[in-house]
This record gives C-alpha cells, sequence and structure tokens, in this order.
C-alpha cells in the first residue's frame, strides 16, 4: 500500500527500519522472558533503555514471578499490565497491587529497592517491563513509586489505543517523565491499518506483543523489534487480526549511560559504587517488607579498571 505519509527531508527513508529479535532472557525465578532492548546494535529508543516482554505465560499450579529484593539507581521502571496481577513492593514502604489496564512507575534515582511477586492463584501472566534513563540532571533525584490505575484510552480505525507516557492525539498519560518520550500500546481485534502521525524530532521503535504488523513492505512477528529511527512524520500500520504492539519513542538521548545489573549509571565508577553500597548494606539500598531471604547478589562487575 502507499504510505500516507511523506518521509521528510533528511529522513532515514522507508527501507531503513532496524529489525532486532529479541532475546530469551531469565526473569527472578526460572521465568523466560523476552528482552528487545538493549542490544549490541541498538541501545536505547529516547530515554527508553530496556524492553522486557514478560509472557504471555500460563503458570502451572504454585508457581509464577517471584523476583527478590534487588536495587535500582537513575532510572525508572516502568510496568505495563496486560494480563495477570503483580504485587510491587519497595523500600520507601510502597505495597501495590498491579492489574490489566495499569502501569506502575518506580524512580528511581539516588536509590530504591523493590520485589516483584505473583498474587497467589493468578495463573496468567502479560506485561511489558521498560526502564527509563533518567536524564544526568535528574538522576541523582529522591526516589519515588507511582500508581496509575487508569490511562487514555480511545478507539480509532478500528483499533484500540492507551496512551501509557507522553502526549498523542490531543490525549495527554498522567505518567511522570523527565524527558520527552511516548508509549503507546496498540491492539488490532481485526486486519486493521492503522494510519499513526508521529513527532519528526523523535526516534521510534515498535514492539509487536501479539500477532504481528506489517510496515514498509515488511513484516514483523511477536518480539521482533523494528528500530524506526526518527524524521518520521507518521507511519501506515498493517495490523494482524488479534495484534497488540508497543510504540516506543522519544527524543535522542543525548548523554551516554552505562547499564550493568539493575544499575544504570553516567560511568562505571558510579557504578562500582552503587553495586558496593548493595553488597554492604548500605542505607541508600533499604529492606523491603516481605523480601527477607529474597536478597538477589550481582554478578561481579565485569571490567577491572573502576
Ligand atoms: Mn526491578
Amino acid at each position: 500500500m502507499t504510505a500516507p505519509f511523506p518521509t521528510a527531508p533528511g529522513g532515514t527513508g522507508p527501507t531503513a527500519v532496524e529489525r532486532i529479535t529479541a532475546r530469551a532472557a531469565e526473569l527472578g525465578e526460572g521465568l523466560v522472558i523476552h528482552r528487545a532492548l538493549p542490544t549490541r546494535q541498538r541501545r536505547m529508543v529516547g530515554a527508553w533503555c530496556f524492553l522486557d516482554h514478560i509472557g504471555p505465560v500460563t503458570f502451572a499450579a504454585g508457581q509464577g514471578m517471584h523476583v527478590g529484593a534487588h536495587p535500582h539507581t537513575c532510572l525508572q521502571t516502568f510496568t505495563w499490565m496486560i494480563e495477570g496481577e503483580i504485587l510491587h513492593r519497595d523500600s520507601l514502604g510502597s505495597e501495590q497491587i498491579i492489574r490489566p489496564g495499569q502501569v506502575n512507575l518506580m524512580t528511581a534515582g539516588h536509590g530504591i529497592v523493590h520485589t516483584e511477586d505473583s498474587l497467589p492463584g493468578a495463573s496468567r501472566l502479560h506485561a511489558a517491563q521498560l526502564w527509563i534513563a533518567l536524564p544526568s540532571r535528574f538522576a541523582d533525584c529522591a526516589p519515588a513509586f507511582e500508581h496509575y490505575p487508569s490511562l487514555p484510552v480511545w478507539t480509532e480505525q478500528g483499533c484500540t489505543l492507551t496512551l501509557l507516557a507522553g502526549r498523542h492525539a490531543g490525549y495527554a498519560a498522567p505518567t511522570r517523565l523527565y524527558s520527552p518520550l511516548i508509549g503507546l500500546d496498540i491492539t488490532s481485534p481485526q486486519a486493521n491499518t492503522l494510519a499513526l502521525p508521529l513527532n519528526p524530532a523523535f526516534e521510534y521503535g515498535i514492539l509487536p506483543l501479539e500477532g504481528s504488523v506489517g510496515m514498509h513492505s515488511e513484516c514483523y512477528g511477536p518480539d521482533e523489534f523494528a528500530y524506526l529511527g526518527a524524521h518520521h512524520n507518521g507511519i501506515a500500520l498493517d495490523l494482524s487480526p488479534g495484534s497488540r504492539i508497543l510504540l516506543l519513542g522519544g527524543e535522542p538521548f543525548n548523554e551516554g549511560i552505562v547499564m550493568w545489573w539493575n544499575f544504570v549509571d553516567f560511568s562505571r565508577q558510579a557504578i562500582a559504587r552503587s553495586q558496593q553500597a548493595w553488597e554492604s548494606l548500605a542505607p541508600r539500598f533499604g529492606p523491603v517488607a516481605g523480601a527477607e531471604g529474597r536478597r538477589i547478589a550481582p554478578p561481579p562487575l565485569p571490567w577491572t579498571d573502576g
């Protein structure tokens, strides 16, 4: 089909979509998930720096997602729940169940610790867990936790759109951001072509979670992340029946970050200090109620030059 949006002069053109196949990784006690970012070829899309797709999975009786106490710095963890229920607890004393259609947003800043557990009897789980890097001027901010029980949802062109972060089509998501970003969940019960306007100042990626999406004559299936780049005014998406995709974008993040284990920071030295603080039970990473005996140890630092 003909794309309804011309590519802006200086744009990367319609054939420059980069296909990144998410790799399997393990979360907590043996739960296999798919991780689309970071990869060697691409680290970030805007400030989105970590994209985990959890499930969809049906647990055997007594099984579930159980992630013991672990620390974070200089990032926000962004959990978008599609199916199932997870209990979040953190070192600020937050205790919050997240249910389908809701977002949990934890701002680590200077340092926070949390646990995540399936509720007993919750046999299904489907979620996206994303990280957002904080710009350096906010990296040391006080930690915070916010639960968003409802987000802007609307129907257009036969699809249901939920705005998870940022602004789109006159809607504004309530989620607290520290850099210009967008997160948009799109479901299509039938085969549909959805014409979406894009901000040419943002770079974008599309992560299919279920079904498939066609764009620029290429088809992307579940966990095949399509990095679109910047300078696009819009895109036409051919959505398969029953599909669900995430559109993620933002202003290109112009600061170099270091990611190691559950830490984001701006130098290896800062990461090493955080790891040392976690290992030595420093007050910066306080206890989480209910996490007794479930404290995750990091692997040794992978570098020796500081
Ligand atoms: Mn975490």
